[in-house]
């Protein structure tokens, strides 16, 4: 999407670690106006779903999904970070390996969220190694719910995470992909 593209050329940053950071637009200040034009593109692409529900992780997809969700007129919910290794019995589970922090962290869903006859989007910002998004799909799965569509807003498709996912056989619609990434020559999109 060469909104996105242009928008990624002209404010982000590149951070060690291999980290872009958007805060101008996406991650803290948010362009409402950008993100209503991202979630008719995925509107767009999914069309033919018939989507019920999209599913995304707090805290940076909550905003993008709440604006593509105006686009298919359906719930949004967001998988909370857990600080408690209670296995509730009301709550879906799956342990995720943060990309910025190095760390693990559970993610929960109550079960009263999501249901067998749901076909969900998920929705994440950013796409590197894979382990939001598959920490996902392991909830949609024990919800018993298909995974209709997978809608990203930055790839770094060198990281490879896009590959597994879609070796999973999910389709995955990034709306940037990024094939290199450096300070030298700044982001190089596919
Ligand atoms: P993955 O689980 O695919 O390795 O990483 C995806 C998650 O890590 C996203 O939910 C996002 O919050 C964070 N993330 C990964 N790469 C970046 C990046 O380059 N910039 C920012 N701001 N977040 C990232």
């Amino acid at each position: 999407m060469k909104l996105l593209e242009d928008r990624i050329l002209k404010d982000g940053k590149i951070l060690e670690g291999n980290v872009l950071k958007v805060d101008s637009f996406l991650n803290h200040q948010i362009d409402v106006g950008l993100l209503g034009k991202m979630g008719a593109e995925w509107k767009r692409l999914f069309v033919e779903e018939g989507i019920t529900k999209i599913l995304t992780i707090e805290a940076s997809g909550i905003g993008i999904a709440c604006i593509a969700a105006e686009h298919f007129n359906v719930p949004v919910v967001f998988a909370k970070k857990s600080k408690s290794t209670n296995i509730g019995a009301d709550l879906y589970r799956a342990s995720v390996e943060s990309y910025t922090h190095g760390t693990v962290y559970d993610v929960v869903v109550s079960k009263k969220y999501i249901s067998p006859e749901d076909r969900i989007l998920i929705i994440d910002d950013f796409l590197a190694n894979g382990n939001a998004l598959l920490g996902l799909i392991d909830i949609c799965k024990a919800g018993g719910c298909v995974v209709a569509g997978i809608g990203v807003a930055i790839e770094k498709a060198y990281q490879g995470g896009g590959d597994k996912v879609r070796a999973l056989g999910y389709r995955v619609e990034s709306l940037a992909k990024i094939k290199e990434m450096n300070e030298k020559d700044g982001v190089i999109f596919e």
